[in-house]
């Protein structure tokens, strides 16, 4: 496990980041992001849907109401899911999250920590904290001992 944390001081600053540690997401991932409403989650996975290349971060919105946004790149889907709405482990079912995991896959989860399955599958946590207006900082705790070697990744089920 290594946790590694930043600060960030606008919008921009945040999709660089995501951009920059996504090397560390290689497939598959389960990664689970907490943080308050407005902490930043969306916005860094525009940067890490643009290092995939995936899609643009203009092309990469909330999935507040639809749930789930894929965005393919050349090496692997990115499922953004955002189970805000979602509140009992019946609803979750329905959405077949199952199926999405695969060898290419990398799962970002938005509010994944308020079920306890994700907390116990997931690969990497991120957590976002708004220290004011523009301010934001980022905990990233993923399975590697340190720097950005990648390792071939873990489970897919979860
Ligand atoms: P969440 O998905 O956590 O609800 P969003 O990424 O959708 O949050 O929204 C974050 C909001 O905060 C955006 O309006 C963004 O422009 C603003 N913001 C201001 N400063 C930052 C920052 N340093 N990092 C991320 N977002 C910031
Ligand atoms: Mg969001």
């Amino acid at each position: 496990m290594s946790t590694r944390v930043f600060t960030t001081h606008s919008a921009e600053e945040t999709v660089a980041l995501g951009r920059s540690f996504a090397p560390l997401l290689a497939p598959p991932k389960l990664v689970v992001l907490r943080g308050d409403l407005g902490a930043g989650k969306t916005t860094l996975v525009k940067g890490i849907a643009e290092a995939f290349d995936a899609a643009s971060s203009d092309d990469v919105t909330s999935p507040t109401f639809t749930l789930v946004h894929e965005y393919r790149g050349p090496k692997a889907s990115l499922f953004h899911i955002d189970l805000y709405r979602i509140d009992t482990p019946r609803e979750l079912e329905t959405l077949g999250l199952d199926d999405l995991a695969a060898e290419d896959s990398v799962l970002l989860v938005e509010w994944g920590d308020k079920f306890a399955r994700f907390e116990r599958a997931r690969d990497v946590e991120i957590v976002l904290e708004r220290i004011s207006e523009n301010e934001r900082r980022v905990r990233i705790t993923t399975p590697q001992a340190d720097g950005y070697a990648v390792s071939p990744g873990s489970s897919p089920n979860f």
